[in-house]
């Protein structure tokens, strides 16, 4: 009986996330999301495209279908919006199919912080980082229960740099970062593979919304060549992928150097440098 019981309940856990399972992708109306949508279907799973445009959702879903043979949902939600974003919390909840999520939704706006009004400010940390952690924390309690599952989450180089003077863009994608670094700690151990993608300058149309010609623009990669080579970091299970990084070594660096500082940060007293005045 115990047997039986036990195969029962690996049968289902097997119908619910199958071999291939589902993946849904934020921002799938075009850019870097339609190109995960392509790549994956090609590689035989399930979609749920998530966007504002339902006509190209219809278009590209329209396409992926014929040529390959997937089903594909569409979801038409302003991620920015509470109620429109619940309803992709509750399916990511409640779809047992769904395996993989790509956070990948997200926009930038130009100008530096004095000339963004206040409400676009907060509308691009809304999509960015609220929209962007509500889902993953909708999706991972199911996952880390079925003890496998991915969470792809798209944040950018613009996060590790200050410098580029995109800054509240930037700390939208350095909560990214962090996030999935955390997260990878939390559901690595829970068979929940997280994966953090940094990309640097590709040819979208965000360009577009920051005022900007990406043709104007050099070294620009190909929209299909970031999502390969993030698809390469993926399948090798790798935490962060920087897909313009030449030398890998430079992000480890960073990350020894950074994790070097860890058991220096447990002191009762000040530093000596803040124990003299002036
Ligand atoms: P994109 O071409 O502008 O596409 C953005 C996607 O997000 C579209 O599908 C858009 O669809 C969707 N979206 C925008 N606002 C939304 C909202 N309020 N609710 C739901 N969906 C929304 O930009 P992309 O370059 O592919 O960007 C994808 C991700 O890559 C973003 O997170 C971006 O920050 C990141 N990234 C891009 C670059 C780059 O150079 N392109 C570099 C680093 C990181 P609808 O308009 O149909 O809603």
């Amino acid at each position: 009986m115990m047997i039986v019981m036990n195969i029962e309940s690996i049968r289902e856990k097997g119908n619910a996330m199958t071999a291939i399972p589902s993946v849904l992708i934020t921002g799938a109306s075009t850019g870097i999301g339609a190109s995960y949508a392509e790549r994956f279907a090609r590689r035989g799973h399930d979609l749920v495209l998530v966007a504002r445009d339902t006509a190209r959702m219809e278009a590209l879903a329209a396409r992926l279908r014929q040529e390959n043979g997937v089903a594909i949902d569409i979801v038409q939600a302003d991620l920015t919006q509470p109620a429109e974003l619940a309803t992709v919390e509750t399916r990511l909840r409640d779809d047992a199919r769904i395996g993989i999520l790509v956070n990948n939704a997200g926009t930038a706006i130009g100008g530096s912080f004095i000339e963004q009004s206040t409400d676009d400010v907060a509308r691009l940390v809304a999509l960015n980082t609220t929209a962007l952690l509500r889902l993953a924390s909708a999706i991972a309690p199911r996952l880390a229960a079925a003890g496998e599952g991915a969470i792809v989450n798209i944040g950018s180089v613009v996060g590790l740099a200050p410098e580029f003077g995109m800054t509240v863009y930037g700390a939208t994608k350095a909560f990214v970062l962090f996030l999935s670094q955390g997260l990878s700690l939390e559901l690595a151990p829970k068979g929940v593979y997280v994966q953090a993608v940094l990309p640097a300058t590709t040819r979208t149309e965000i360009w577009g919304h920051v005022g900007a010609d990406v043709n104007t623009l050099s070294n620009v990669m190909e929209v299909g060549d970031l999502v390969d080579a993030a698809l390469v970091g993926f399948d090798r299970r790798e935490l962060v992928t920087i897909p313009p990084l030449p030398d890998a070594g430079q992000w480890d660096a960073l990350q020894a150097a950074r994790q070097a500082m860890l058991p220096n940060y447990g002191n009762q007293h000040p530093a000596e440098r803040y124990r003299t005045v002036a």
